[in-house]
């Protein structure tokens, strides 16, 4: 029998991605929005705390186990803002490009040494509402915060987000090449690891 694992998200991208890992396992990726249930709050003060509060939401109106993550940039010369902000780090009507704007100005005349930055990526599955054990994967990317964008792929702050691995920027990487070495491609490896028996 399929069992059916709500994703606590409305990003196409996401439900392909999650999609391919869970449907060979005998499980059913089905949307939030498809089901009626609305965005969570992010009131959390970390990743964990939001991608729970979020996986929590689409669980309590599903009654399915749920799947959610957040992720974010830290910049270690802003003391890791923007981190749990970095979608609205530009404010409330924030987009890629004025976010992008706002670090690089945070970031004008720091010299290269000191730009230093992560991505982090938080996934969170819950059995159901009240499960007090979620599984909790974690990836980190590591990299520096270029002076300028570059490339057109990915989206959010790719374009000022230096690679080591492939000496250029991540949205000049393919999405297979950056999966390879990003902190989402490590988070979900660690899910498809474990969520067969964590779900059983
Ligand atoms: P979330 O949807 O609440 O997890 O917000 C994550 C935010 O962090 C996005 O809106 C992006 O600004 C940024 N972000 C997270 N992962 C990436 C990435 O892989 N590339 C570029 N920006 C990212």
């Amino acid at each position: 029998m399929t069992r059916k694992v709500v994703l606590a998200s409305s990003n196409k991208g996401k439900l392909k991605e999650f999609g391919e890992i869970l449907q060979p396992m005998g499980m059913e990726i089905v949307a939030q929005g498809t089901l009626g249930v609305e965005d969570a709050d992010e009131t959390g003060l970390t990743f964990v705390e939001n991608a729970i509060l979020k996986a929590r939401n689409a669980s309590e109106h599903t009654g399915f186990a749920a799947i959610s993550d957040d992720s974010g940039l830290e910049v270690d010369y802003l003391q890791g803002a923007p981190g749990i902000y970095s979608a609205r780090y530009a404010g409330s009507g924030a987009t890629d490009a004025t976010n992008i704007e706002k670090l690089l100005d945070a970031l004008q005349g720091v010299p290269q040494e000191k730009r230093t930055a992560r991505f982090r990526c938080v996934l969170v599955c819950m059995r159901h509402k009240l499960d007090p054990t979620p599984l909790i994967c974690m990836g980190t990317w590591e990299g520096l915060i270029l002076d300028a964008p570059r490339g057109e792929h990915g989206f959010g702050y790719d374009p000022i987000f230096w690679s080591p691995e492939f000496e250029k920027a991540s949205a000049e990487l393919t999405s297979t090449e950056k999966r390879s070495v990003s902190h989402r491609g490590k988070a979900v490896s660690m899910l498809t690891e474990q969520i067969a028996g964590f779900l059983r």
